[in-house]
């Protein structure tokens, strides 16, 4: 058998050393300077985030990385897919490709809310009781396994260079990081990024228990794809926002042999254990509140 597709020395060598910098570089910012207040032991959670997601760097390495990219040589070499089709330099290509997959997840996000089988697996991801950069980690193996279909799809029609995919794998899990980490940004420099991207205090509101307030905020680089289909919102205040899922709300029940489990349990009704629906009436604000 050949394992020669396995070897992706970019990511290796450049990707994974850049991403464990990103990752300690967060860890200290958001200790130093925190966005919300943490409701639970920080170092436990930060810990069980990492041992529950290493199931999933090894699926990321293993298939999440390599078939998409084994199809983009494929792509490449007989010149197939919507890129190869278009008068664009490799480079204008290349950076199109990644603008693409990044609006092609908005959509899978918001279809792994919508979609029953799909949100079993990326409600585990939620049910985090805060979030900071070790959030970013927490993922069900099973949904990397899920998003391998869906990738290698786009890179058949799309045809993007395995150069650019490699790129988009850094640049997407460094702005997971960044986005999920709990680091205070000063609110008019925050407010200047997410003219851009998405930024903590924007994804901080898509972690909410408040329903309305979940379902929206899908974007994981630029925050564009929100503002185009009016699923931004910026109005919440970081203090008044409850990280997590209603119905699981009991740390007990979050522990990392629970979190494998839970994609295969009855799902909870979105309410909290009492049977009330967290609520907030809109406050729609023209600015981001801080
Ligand atoms: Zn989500």
């Amino acid at each position: 058998m050949n394992l020669s597709f396995l070897k992706i020395p970019l990511l290796d060598f450049v990707g994974s050393p850049l991403l464990v910098a990103a990752f300690g570089l967060l860890l200290w910012l958001q200790a130093r300077c925190s966005l919300r207040r943490q409701r639970f032991a920080a170092l436990g959670r930060i810990v069980r985030n990492l041992v529950f997601a290493a199931p999933a760097f090894v699926v990321l390495r293993l298939a999440l990385v390599p078939i998409p990219l084994a199809a983009a040589v494929w792509a490449a070499q007989h010149d197939f897919g919507l890129l190869h089709r278009l008068p664009l330099s490799p480079v204008v290509a290349g950076a199109l490709g990644i603008v693409l997959f990044d609006y092609a997840y908005y959509w899978w996000h918001i279809a792994t809310h919508r979609a029953p089988l799909l949100w079993r697996f990326h409600n585990v991801h939620h049910t985090d009781l805060d979030m900071d950069v070790s959030t970013a980690t927490r993922f069900h193996f099973g949904e990397l396994l899920l998003s391998v279909i869906w990738r290698t799809a786009f890179v058949l029609a799309t045809g993007i260079a395995p150069l650019a995919l490699i790129v988009f794998e850094i640049v997407f899990e460094c702005a997971g990081q960044f986005h999920h980490s709990n680091w205070r940004l000063p609110i008019g420099i925050e407010r200047a990024l997410n003219t851009v991207l998405v930024t903590p205090r924007m994804h901080g509101i898509h972690h909410s228990i408040v329903q309305r307030e979940t379902n929206s905020n899908w974007g994981t680089i630029f925050s564009w794809w929100d503002k185009l289909h009016r699923s931004l919102r910026i109005d919440i205040a970081q203090d008044a926002i409850t990280i997590g899922v209603p119905a699981y709300r009991d740390e007990s029940e979050l522990t990392i042999g629970q979190l494998f489990l839970l994609p295969f349990r009855p799902q909870r009704p979105w309410q909290l254990p009492n049977g009330e629906k967290p609520e907030r009436a809109p406050q729609p604000a023209d600015k981001m509140a801080a």
